[in-house]
């Protein structure tokens, strides 16, 4: 910084006399300075006549009142580009800390920094002098007559930037940058002007833990990032100077490629840089790919000089190759460039000519054609480059178009005249035309470049002309393929060839090689040097279309994957950001380069302040180097105690020989080895008490100035903190992190994290001795220290026990911790070997130095001497992890070896195989063959067998036969504990659960009974009122009757009237009793008998029992339910473990239930579902904003309809009327006489042919039709249990009437709604109101606010164990609560929306025939007992039209099944216990399916809402309590992690209190 105007102000007159005699002598030396001081205090009234470039400002905020005031009064004398600079007394938290954050949040602060002074107050004999500067100073002087006298004091220096640049925020103005700036969220755009206002900004960024990004030319995508600080360097930094004579170019950090070619040009200069004119420092920084770079070489092999401000934001300059090293490849990992000096070149024309090939119609032609280019390149001599797109034309087909540059720079080219060049011709392609040569100067060139010239047939775009075009590309760097050795040409002809997503895409092939390539690799940071081509994959697709955007980025990274993981010599990393596939891509961008890449990033920007370009990490190919155990938690939580624990208990228990695997370090060991440095003690020294102790204040205010001056200090210290502790590749327990936890994965360099947070009850702190103090328990640090977002932490101990027994921690330590702590040494690898794929490499324990020790350790657990003879083991993990068990337990250990490697006679077994070389050929299910030397076990050996983990446990089972084959006894099995299993088998299996739609396969044959549906997801059940015949047939007839005279919950009048669609009448009828002729003859399709030919309707049974008829109709093939087989497996593999770990059941083994998703999701509601196992289900596919980020939640909608012509028509509002119909799927039952009945597959409004636009016709891969005799139908139970079978996978499940009319965009809000819950086990439910006023049925247009609220129900029917519970008529209104759903006590059969693990864990029951009334409590209590929540949604999704007339009902078949239903009922209510003396008469088939679950107890339910199940009455006016004082009495007891309201936390007991009240009034 130049000074020339300088301004002081020093109150302290001694003081300010000094000042001007030094401020005078400068004046002497430096020509021009104006400088004055002046002996007073600035005060806000003080007026300066100059702007000066420094105003200092000296004791002058002592005594006086708002000093930030003062000092914004001084910055306005500063000059632009100047400094203020302030000196005050440091205090604690005092003033300067203050200022200090006040003028950080507005970006003016520069520096803040503490002064000790020493001073010797000996001379201060003067009593009362002594006191005055003890008042001052804020301190008590030593003792008069002591013999140290010498005094430290702080003082504070505040330097301000008034004119910083984080003042002028700015969006940049230009295209590309705005629509980036519409789709992300920086953390700010920002123009600084000076050096000072970008070192600010590097520093604020790394005060503010934000990534830093430069807008060069803003052509990567990655300078405007999500919480990125971007400095925008064009407007003051663009500015090329050109040395001609020493043929140079300097050029500003923000100049553009465009502005360098034309500055060098009127010098008659060129430098080889990219092509695109507008590209900025980001291209030449990175490597600088053009025409030229065959002959000059690459941009960053001609840079010469970096001027820089590095990640601590110091300026620097780079001139020798050893600091220019990492700019010429990498440099926008290390700094912001401001000024860039570059090699040029005389050269004053270039010539070109391009050429247009047809390309060829299949994918031999276009790779011969490939072959013959490459063939032509490979042979130009260096001056000439030959450039190859490959697009697709209109007329042509796809083309070849080839753009020669000849740089030779002959005199006939000055002249104007091309005779030298020499146009290579591709002599076996098909030439279409050819342009004549031209002759261009670089700057020229820019404009002509192929693509963007006319001749890159712009028909191409006009075919259908997008509003806007979107772009991705990516840059592999590959050698020749001229020989057609590999196969490049080949993959290059596929992708254009077979996958291309559209006509937009193309494919640039860069000619560089020559000089580019002689350069030696480790000489610069752009390591891959062997090439000839660089190939861009450039795929582009309207900017309205995500699907297409979706489609089209993976065409171009699985070009890229697959060109660079077989034939690419490395990846250009300018395109490379932040992101897992471009971090693996970026493996391959700096050769063998990268070590000493990352080792530098580590050391020069170790808080990744530059993080927003081509990353720098070894992590996706090396294993982690070393553990950090990360141990959080608030003050008396036992943190240190439970940190001793775990270093005692890895120290000790799980290591062998004494090695010390884990130590402990505090983030205040770093801050003291910071303080040691500064007061120039040893840091050894500190471990004396006395010194610590005597040191402790100074510690405490020396952390307080770190953090005010640079707020990044806690994160430095944790990156020295972690490089040194982690050295020796151990295990780092670190305590003490307070200030926020969000960085400590990223900045643990390459270090596995683990995290844990220790909880203590109140009880438990307070037994410690911890009181309460606000200050303190409130404070944001104290907060900080177990940041709440959620999966943050792998672990939480919960530290109540206050007796210090060790037991149960250690415990802890050994089963969770440890495992995890094992867990994370597995290196991972994204995307390998197949995309998608997560590649864990479980043998790279071992490169741990505790790994191999702490694995035999954890898998030595729990495992005794006598359990076992002998160990048996598989290549190649399980014979490294059993060796050191063989040796502790000192047995035998037999290792499987693969076929052909045994002499003599084996025993073998065969498997088929997973691993990753049979993956990587894509022999998914190849057969390996393990063997072992026959005789080597003994019938009565017990075996141990020892793997590493558990991938298909097809290994295991193979290894399981060959012991058992020997007829040996149970074997016992041990593998490492990495619990991963599950979620690997289910991210594995990913795209299998996301599959959408899928049908239940009906659509062929759509009449059930009629069909013979042989599909594996197809099964055969009784139909429900066949099975009371076959289970009751022995109580005869009158078991089966219905019970003339009670009160008639069956009947087809008996539903009392819903939200005042009318009180239907009752009826009361002696019920004919079924027989199972009758039943026979209605499940065999009418009243007709049926001969075997007809039989096609239903299989054909067994005959009933003693009855003499044809039973053909008992069975029914319906879908079996939803149930993928991971979540089998996994179950499977839980019940192993579970079992003790002791017997492997083979996969033949009969089971039973086989229902594995159940079994998965909280063993049939045993216990409430973990988040993870909930957040498994529910399959979403790529969309818009709607969803879940670029993700829509799919939604199955389940039909129940009889013979219902407004059936279509519901289908067809549900997909017409939603935001996203692509997201839904529903699933129809539809009971209908055949033949004469319209098929709800009938579209509603006319044929195909006439209206093809109707869901029916166009969404016919989104709805299943499960067509079922209407002479089949039971009720409503058993048909909506059939839709709750069609449900395959879908995020939200549904249910609704077939006669509904929904309003629009009903998807998306109702989504939202159910969001807005914030519960996982929210089920939005709720009666429908009518269409009439409600709804403009034409428009979908929603009329009323007013919806139903379920709280109303008292008991029914008669008292024989029939009598249920009824919800009767709801009451209706406009909602209170808004912006979320307003929680109730029931659930209602007319409306449900919800998580589609509810409909799996609580589906309809198959087993309750004639239910009419009943279903609805018997679903609410299931789903209650299983941890479900019911609210009303305030916006209702459908409505529903009453009052229909004519319309057939299932009561049709009264005569033939109402006998079935008392035994349905029976069944109902003594699954929920809901009658006092529960009948012995009920089907007990399937309980456990469809029973209730312990999560929460019935009970609790019955007293929570006032049913007395005894007395068969509920308490009164329960509306009163539903609605507002229900929601502030339940929703607080939500859990935090949103799995439902935990009612063991709730006492309340709804009683009516206004019962004599209201009977009083009554
Ligand atoms: C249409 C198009 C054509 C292209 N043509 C070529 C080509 O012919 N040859 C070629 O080699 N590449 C080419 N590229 C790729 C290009 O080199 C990269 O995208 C490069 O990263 C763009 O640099 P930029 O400065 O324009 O981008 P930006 O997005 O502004 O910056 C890219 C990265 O560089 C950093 N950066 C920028 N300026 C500075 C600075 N002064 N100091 C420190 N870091 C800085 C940024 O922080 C960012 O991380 C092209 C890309 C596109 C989109």
């Amino acid at each position: 910084m130049h000074i020339v105007k300088y301004v002081a102000f020093e109150s302290d007159v001694s003081l300010a006399r000094l000042l001007i005699e030094t401020t005078k002598n400068v004046g002497k030396a430096v020509p021009g300075f104006l400088g004055e001081v002046h002996a007073e205090a600035f005060t806000s009234s003080t007026e300066v006549a100059i702007r000066a470039d420094i105003v200092l400002i000296c004791h002058s905020l002592y005594g006086q009142a708002n000093k930030l005031a003062i000092i914004q009064s001084a910055a306005r004398f500063v000059a632009k580009d100047g400094l203020l600079v302030v000196f005050h007394r440091w205090e604690q938290a005092g003033t300067l800390a203050n200022i200090s954050d006040a003028l950080r949040s507005n970006g003016t602060l520069h520096e803040l920094r503490r002064i000790n002074v020493k001073f010797n107050a000996s001379h201060l004999t003067n009593l009362e002098g002594r006191s005055t500067t003890e008042k001052y100073m804020k301190q008590k002087l030593p003792p008069l007559h002591s013999e140290n006298q010498i005094v430290q004091r702080s003082i504070g220096l505040l330097a301000i930037e008034p004119q910083n640049c984080c003042l002028t925020m700015q969006i940049p103005p230009q295209v590309g940058w705005v629509a980036k700036m519409k789709t992300s969220k920086p953390f700010g755009v920002l123009s600084p002007m000076t050096i000072v206002g970008i070192q600010s900004c590097v520093r604020h960024a790394s005060f503010c833990g934000a990534p830093l990004s430069v807008i060069g030319g803003g052509h990567s995508g990655h300078c405007i990032r999500d919480g990125t600080l971007s400095l925008d360097l064009r407007p003051g930094w663009s500015t090329v100077f050109v040395d001609p004579e020493a043929r140079l170019v300097h050029a500003g950090g923000g100049a553009t490629l465009g502005q360098i070619a034309k500055a060098a040009q009127c010098h008659g200069l060129v430098v080889p840089l990219g092509d695109r004119p507008g590209v900025g420092m980001g291209s030449v920084l990175s490597g600088g790919l053009g025409y030229l770079a065959r002959r000059f070489g690459l941009s960053c092999d001609n840079i010469t000089r970096v001027v820089y401000i590095s990640p601590d934001g110091k300026l620097s300059i780079a001139e020798t190759d050893e600091d220019l090293w990492c700019f010429r490849g990498a440099g926008s990992n290390f700094g912001v460039v401001v000024e860039i000096t570059l090699r040029a070149f005389p050269l004053v024309v270039m010539a070109t000519q391009d050429s247009f090939y047809a390309l060829g119609i299949n994918r031999d032609c276009i790779r011969a054609n490939l072959i013959e280019y490459a063939r032509v390149s490979y042979n130009l001599p260096i001056e000439a480059s030959l450039d190859a797109f490959i697009y697709h034309a209109n007329d042509e087909g796809m083309v070849l178009a080839t753009s020669l540059f000849d740089t030779s720079d002959t005199e006939e080219f000055r002249c104007g005249q091309l005779a030298g060049l020499q146009q290579p011709v591709l002599s076996n392609s098909q030439m279409i035309h050819q342009l004549n040569p031209s002759a261009h100067t670089p700057v020229q060139l820019f404009d002509r470049e192929l693509y963007m010239t006319p001749a890159f047939d712009p028909k191409r775009f006009a075919e259908s002309p997008p509003s806007k075009l979107r772009s991705f590309k990516r840059c592999i760097l590959l050698p020749t393929f001229h020989d057609g050795d590999g196969d490049i040409a080949k993959i290059l002809a596929d992708a254009v060839h077979c996958s291309m997503p559209n006509k937009w895409c193309y494919i640039h092939i860069l000619h560089v090689g020559k000089a580019s390539s002689l350069v030696v690799p480790a000489f610069t940071a752009f390591g891959n040097r062997s090439c000839e081509y660089a190939v861009v994959i450039t795929g582009l697709w309207p900017e309205d279309s995500k699907e297409m955007k979706v489609k089209t980025e993976s065409w171009v990274e699985n070009i890229a994957d697959c060109l660079v993981s077989v034939y690419g010599c490395g990846v250009y990393g300018a395109d490379l950001g932040p992101g897992d596939h471009d971090t693996l891509l970026a493996t391959h961008a700096f050769g063998s380069n990268l070590p000493k890449l990352v080792d530098l990033k580590n050391r020069l920007d170790p808080l990744r302040i530059f993080t927003s370009t081509c990353p720098l990490q070894l992590a996706p190919l090396l294993a982690p180097q070393g553990v950090v155990i990360l141990i959080c938690g608030r003050r008396f939580a036992g943190k240190d105690w439970v940190a001793s624990v775990i270093e005692r208990v890895l120290n000790t228990t799980l290591t062998s020989g004494g090695t010390r695997i884990a130590q402990i370090a505090s983030i205040s060991d770093s801050v003291k080895s910071h303080y040691a440095k500064e007061v120039g003690l040893d840091f050894v020294s500190f471990h004396d008490r006395a010194v610590k102790e005597l040191h402790r204040k100074e510690l405490t205010i020396f952390y307080e100035m770190c953090k005010a001056s640079d707020p990044a200090f806690d994160r430095r210290c944790y990156v020295d903190l972690v490089q040194q502790g982690t050295k020796s590749g151990g295990i780092l327990i670190v305590t003490g992190v307070r200030d926020g936890l969000d960085y400590v994965h990223e900045l643990a360099g390459g270090r596995a994290v683990v995290t844990v947070h220790v909880q203590a009850s109140r009880e438990a702190k307070c037994h410690r001795g911890w009181v309460f103090d606000s200050n303190i328990d409130d404070s944001k640090s104290e907060e900080a220290a177990e940041c709440a977002c959620e999966g943050f932490f792998d672990h939480t101990f919960h530290n109540n026990d206050s007796s210090g027994d060790e037991s149960a921690l250690s415990k802890w330590v050994i089963e969770e911790l440890a495992p995890t702590v094992l867990r994370s040494c597995v290196r991972q690898l994204k995307g390998y070997p197949t995309p998608g794929a997560i590649f864990k490499d479980i043998l790279s324990i071992t490169q741990q130095r505790f790994g191999i020790g702490l694995s035999s350790s954890l898998l030595a657990w729990g495992l005794h001497l006598d359990q076992f003879d002998i160990i048996l083991a598989p290549e190649a993990g399980g014979w490294i992890f059993a060796s050191p068990l063989a040796e502790r337990f000192q047995k035998p250990l037999l290792l499987a070896r693969r076929i052909g490697r045994l002499p003599g006679g084996v025993i073998s077994s065969d498997y088929s195989g997973s691993n990753i070389a049979f993956l990587k050929q894509g022999q998914i299910q190849a057969r390996h063959i393990l063997e072992l030397t026959a005789g080597c076990i003994q019938p009565c050996q017990r075996v141990l067998i020892v793997d590493d983990c558990l991938a298909s446990g097809r290994t295991l089972l193979a290894l399981f036969k060959l012991v058992t084959s020997q007829g040996a006894p149970p074997t016992t099995i041990q593998l490492l504990p990495l619990e991963e299993y599950e979620r690997s088998i289910l991210r594995t299996h990913r795209n299998e659960l996301d599959r959408f739609p899928i049908s239940v396969g009906i659509d062929d044959v759509n009449v059930v009974g009629e069909t013979t549906n042989s599909r594996d997801d197809w099964e055969t059940i009784e139909h429900p009122a066949a099975e009371v015949i076959r289970i009751f047939k022995d109580g005869e007839d009158g078991d089966v009757k219905g019970e003339g005279g009670e009160e008639d919950y069956h009947s087809p009048n008996g539903g009392k009237k819903k939200n005042g669609k009318g009180e239907r009448q009752r009826r009361r009828k002696k019920i004919t009793p079924i027989t199972a002729r009758e039943l026979a003859r209605a499940l065999s399709g009418g009243k007709r008998p049926k001969s075997d030919e007809e039989d096609g309707n239903l299989r054909r049974g067994e005959t009933i029992d003693g009855d003499d008829v044809d039973d053909g109709g008992r069975y029914m093939r319906v879908p079996k339910f939803w149930d993928p087989a991971p979540y089998g497996m996994i179950a499977d593999e839980r019940e192993r473990r579970g079992s003790g770990g002791g017997d492997i059941v083979p996969d033949d083994a009969p089971r039973q239930p086989r229902d594995g998703v159940r079994r998965y999701l909280g063993e049939y509601g045993t216990r409430l579902m973990t988040p993870d196992e909930a957040r498994s289900i529910g399959s979403r596919i790529p969309g818009g904003s709607g969803g879940d980020g670029d993700y829509l939640e799919t939604i199955f909608v389940a039909i129940a309809s009889y013979r219902d012509w407004q059936c279509s028509r519901t289908v067809e509002s549900i997909f017409s009327r939603a935001s996203h119909p692509e997201r839904i799927r529903v699933g129809v039952v539809d009971q209908i006489r055949i033949g004469i009945d319209d098929p709800c597959s009938r579209p509603p409004h006319g044929t195909c042919e006439s209206h093809p636009e109707q869901a029916a016709c166009v969404r016919t891969s989104q709805i299943d039709y499960l067509t079922v005799d209407a002479s089949l139908s039971v009720g409503p139970v058993f048909a909506r249990h059939l839709g709750h079978r069609m449900y395959r996978g879908e995020y939200f499940a549904m249910q609704s009437d077939a006669h509904v009319e929904f309003v629009m965009g009903w998807d998306d809000e109702i989504i939202e709604q159910w969001k807005s819950a914030r519960n996982e086990m929210a089920i939005l439910t709720a009666y429908v109101s009518g269409t009439e006023d409600h709804i403009n049925v034409e428009t979908g247009e929603r009329l009323s606010k007013s919806r139903p609220i379920m709280c109303m129900s008292d008991f029914e029917g008669g008292g024989d164990g029939t009598r249920h519970l009824r919800h009767g008529q709801q009451p209706e209104g406009v909602p209170y609560i808004h912006d979320m759903p307003t929680i109730e006590p029931f659930w209602a059969a007319g409306f449900s929306f919800g998580r589609g693990h509810f409909v799996v864990n609580v589906p309809y029951d198959q087993h309750l025939p004639w239910i009419f009334q009943g279903e609805e409590i018997s679903i609410g209590l299931r789903g209650f007992s299983y941890g479900y929540d019911y609210y009303t949604p305030e916006r209702q999704a459908c409505y529903h039209y009453y009052g229909r007339t004519g319309v057939p009902l299932f009561w049709e078949n009264n005569d033939i099944y109402r006998g079935s239903g008392t035994y349905g009922m029976n069944r109902l209510n003594a699954i929920i216990h809901m009658t006092v003396t529960p009948s012995t008469k009920w089907i007990r088939t399937d309980e456990l399916k469809y029973g209730i679950g312990k999560v929460r107890d019935v009970q609790k339910f019955f007293d929570v809402f006032g049913i007395h199940v005894k007395e068969q009455r509920v308490e009164g006016n329960l509306c009163r309590f539903v609605g507002r004082p229900m929601q502030a009495q339940f929703i607080p007891h939500l859990r935090s992690n949103g799995m439902g309201i935990d009612y063991d936390t709730i006492t309340f007991r709804y009683v009516d209190n206004k019962r004599d009240d209201a009977l009083g009034r009554g």
